[in-house]
């Protein structure tokens, strides 16, 4: 691998110190743009995880744990303005570490903030409730923190959903260990710092760069770790899932999906279409929410794949930097040629490649790890690129005539995280909207994730919720306390 001149040495971040790993072992993290080392990252292991729980669990019994909630608001609020004022620094790491357009970054910093923001303001709403239990005394319940959270983050969104855990989990007074994923650890880094900043105390958020194998697996056993929040692929989800039951965590699951776009013959078409390429292809098609299931009305079917096809032949394809980019590399070269094989194997199963599935082997794009977006045509539900999660640009669409089918046809796999529908009839979007087994589901458009609002999945998706006040219960326990007027 080309190692670029000064590389920078990123540590382990524990109780407000960089510290390097007790085993001095570092990895590479790589710029997938250009296949380029852009940073040599501590490799954390089983010795660095114990010290960052150690360091947690005496936040949470001190200066974080005990906090008066509104100076703990207070911090997250300054959190929110240093990671405004960090946008762009944040945006260009993100960039570099992933791929993504810059664009897609600044708006990724942009959450991050509002979600501090949202939980900051979420402190001081968020509390227990009167009983009437009895009429000897009284009844109440206390909200009261769980302790030491681990929160595992995937390499798709690492800043976004590092800052969907941190924010509710701080909120609620927890402490935290924070595990990025090995391809992007950058912004988690970064936002260690911006935290410390802002006045978080030492501990509160403390992160361990590293294998999951590893690191992972250490903070999902660890006694003293109360929580886990994860989210990644299903099968890691439920590998946690084993080692978390031992101690009886909490455990919050954000896993795959294969999301369904039912597209009625009464939609309106150029909006959806519209719409529908981004929902798929957007960073790659490395997102769980990804519509990678068109599953369209027979009538308009044919219309829909002509119109389809030529909106993704227009999409740029390229330097993540460059501000016409609209999709960058994937994630490694790994990643794109496991998506590649999937074009294949849809080939194979007997659906029809209309547009994309190959990767560019000259020129500056051969540099990176890219795929141009597919769009496999003629799908079946059988199918198995109908069936499993391909995590990259490529979409499968199939055809049906009765909304019956288009509903057991949305339903027809393992994953129930979200989904879209299109049409104009009201009660059509009723009856479908209930019918359809998704935790999240948007109808005449993409958009499904509202920071306000709870996300999560049915089925092999998940269990739990973030966003919204539905995090702030899963990451605090509730106490009742009977007062007996009778002493
Ligand atoms: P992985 O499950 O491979 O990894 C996710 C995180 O878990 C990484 O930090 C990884 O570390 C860590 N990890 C890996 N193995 C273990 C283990 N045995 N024990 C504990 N932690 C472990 O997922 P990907 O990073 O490949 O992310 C893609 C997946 O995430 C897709 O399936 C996607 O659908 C899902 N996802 C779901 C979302 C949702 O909200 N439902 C949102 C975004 C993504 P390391 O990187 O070091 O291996």
């Amino acid at each position: 691998m080309p190692i670029t001149a000064a590389l920078p040495q990123e540590n382990l971040w524990i109780e407000g110190r960089r510290s390097p790993s007790a085993s001095g072992k570092t990895f590479f993290v790589v710029n997938p743009a250009d296949g380029k080392a852009i940073a040599q990252v501590a490799e954390g292991a089983a010795q660095d995880v114990e010290a960052a729980v150690q360091a947690a669990a005496r936040a949470a019994q001190g200066p974080w744990g005990s906090m008066n909630p509104r100076q703990r608001a207070r911090v997250l609020f300054e959190i929110a303005r240093c990671v405004r004022e960090a946008r762009e620094e944040l945006a260009l790491l993100e960039t570099r570490n992933t791929g993504k357009p810059l664009a897609d970054s600044r708006d990724e910093a942009d959450v991050a903030a509002n979600c501090f923001e949202y939980y900051a303001g979420a402190v001081s709403k968020f509390f227990g409730e009167t009983i009437p239990a009895g009429s000897n005394g009284l009844d109440v319940t206390l909200r009261e923190p769980v302790g030491v959270c681990a929160l595992i983050v995937p390499w798709n969104f690492p800043m976004m959903i590092a800052a969907w855990k941190l924010a509710p989990a701080l909120a609620c007074g927890n402490t935290v260990v924070l595990k990025p994923a090995s391809y992007t650890p950058l912004s988690a880094l970064k936002l260690a710092e911006i935290c410390a900043q802002a006045g978080l105390p030492e501990g509160a958020l403390n992160v361990i760069t590293g294998p999951g194998a590893v690191v992972g697996e250490a903070l999902s056993s660890h006694p003293l770790v109360r929580k886990i929040s994860f989210t990644g692929e299903t099968k890691t989800g439920a590998r946690i899932s084993k080692l978390a039951a031992d101690t009886i965590k909490r455990v919050s699951l954000e896993l795959g999906g294969k999301s369904p776009n039912i597209v009625f013959d009464d939609a309106n078409l150029d909006l959806c279409v519209e719409k529908s390429v981004f929902s798929v292809f957007s960073n790659a098609g490395q997102d769980c929410c990804a519509r990678s299931r068109a599953i369209v009305q027979d009538k308009i079917y044919d219309r829909f794949v002509e119109a389809f096809v030529a909106r993704t032949r227009k999409l740029v394809i390229g330097d993540p930097m460059d501000p016409k980019t609209q999709i960058g590399p994937m994630i490694s070269a790994k990643q794109r040629d496991h998506v590649a094989g999937y074009v294949e194997l849809g080939r194979e199963e007997g659906a029809d490649l209309a547009v994309g599935g190959d990767v560019p082997r000259s020129g500056a794009l051969a540099k990176g790890s890219f795929i141009m977006p597919a769009v496999l045509t003629q799908c079946r539900s059988s199918m198995r690129v109908v069936q499993e999660e391909i995590f990259g640009p490529v979409l499968c669409v199939l055809r049906f005539k009765t909304e019956d089918e288009a509903i057991a046809l949305a339903n027809d796999t393992p994953y129930g995280l979200s989904g879209s529908l299109w049409t104009r009839d009201l009660g059509r979007a009723l009856r479908v909207s209930r019918a359809v087994q998704t935790g999240v589901l948007s109808v005449n458009t993409s958009t499904s994730v509202y920071l306000e609002a709870p996300f999560g999945g049915y089925k092999t998706s998940g269990v739990g919720r973030e966003l919204g006040m539905k995090a702030m219960e899963l990451y605090s326990e509730i106490k009742n306390v009977f007062f007996s007027q009778e002493c």
